[in-house]
């Protein structure tokens, strides 16, 4: 695996694996890998000739107070997971190299940005779509994996590259979630042992929505009273938003039909976390329940893990 650092290297490289008529799969990433992370790296190394993982903590989708300076890093770790996984190339560019000065530009998906966590991050959305687009125009032709885990970025990334035309085939892969069924994020390194099992009742929400929409439910209001009464009985949580919205559109759903996601989110101490699972319905009885899929392995195994390094 080369480590690159440079717009130009990263650049030229994906070119030369083009010219030499390897496909490009693209993982970008903040880092402080867990299998989440390695499930698309995994994705992409069985799909493409040529696997890239940008590792870059965008200071741009943080807002004022949120926890840049705080975010966990461990970029030697992350090259040992990303070598393991077969990566061929591992972009780490510094800040000053993404944004030699001030950008100017700005890309904002319009209506998909505003719901569901635009609501209390504002600039999250323009800095995480401004920051791809760069990207997504450094690696050039590509296939980009993205985790279902954050699955409004997944749904303003589509919009972006299709509005764009920009030459990415945008790839959602499963959500990845430890045994107990809390999602994996880079942040769960924040959570003392409480505040851990406190982060369950998120995952609890979503199993007790499926559990209802299985037998029948399919009133939006009642769905999102289901989440909502689950994550109250946990005193540590916090609740920010359940919302029920079409997948694609993110538009608000007051019956559930299509293709639903309910997202929902909620802080633990000062930890802020998301998550979600995504109904399909087909008519009549019929539902397909997507919940993700869970790790092969316990999470908590990061040897050189330590959280709040920074
Ligand atoms: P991050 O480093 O948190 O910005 O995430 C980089 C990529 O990994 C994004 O596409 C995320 O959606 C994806 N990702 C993060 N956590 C998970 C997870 N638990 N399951 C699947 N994908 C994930």
């Amino acid at each position: 695996m080369r480590t690159v650092s440079r717009v130009a290297e990263m650049r030229t490289a994906c070119e030369e694996a083009r010219r030499a008529g390897r496909t490009v799969g693209l993982v970008p990433t903040m880092g402080f890998f867990h299998a989440g992370h390695r499930s698309l790296m995994h994705a992409a190394r069985e799909q493409c000739d040529f696997v890239v993982v940008t590792l870059f903590v965008n200071p741009t989708q943080f807002g004022p107070g949120e926890d840049l300076g705080a975010y966990p890093r461990d970029p030697d770790g992350d090259a040992s997971v990303a070598r393991a996984e077969g990566v061929d190339l591992l972009f780490m560019p510094a800040v000053e190299e993404m944004y030699p000065e001030p950008g100017r530009t700005t890309v904002h998906v319009e209506g998909l940005t505003a719901r569901l966590c635009g609501a209390s991050r504002p600039t999250h959305f323009d800095g995480m779509a401004t920051v791809v687009a760069k990207l997504f125009a450094i690696t050039g032709p590509c296939r980009a994996y993205f985790g279902r885990k954050d699955a409004q970025q997944l749904a303003v990334v589509t919009r972006m590259a299709a509005d764009l035309n920009l030459p990415v085939t945008v790839i959602g892969c499963p959500l990845v979630r430890e045994a107990d069924g809390l999602a994996l994020s880079s942040r769960n390194a924040y959570l003392g042992s409480e505040e851990r099992e406190a982060a369950t009742a998120l995952s609890r929400a979503l199993r007790q929505v499926a559990a209802e929409i299985a037998v029948g439910e399919r009133d939006a209001v009642a769905v999102r009273r289901i989440a909502i009464d689950t994550m109250a009985s946990e005193p540590l949580l916090t609740l920010d938003y359940v919302e029920v919205v079409d997948a694609t559109s993110l538009e608000p759903r007051a019956r559930l039909a299509g293709t639903v996601l309910v997202g929902l989110a909620a802080t633990v101490g000062r930890t802020r976390l998301i998550d979600n699972a995504t109904f399909v319905f087909e008519g009549g009885a019929d539902v397909i329940a997507d919940l993700g899929v869970t790790s092969p392995g316990p999470e908590s195994a990061r040897p050189d893990a330590r959280p709040g390094d920074s």
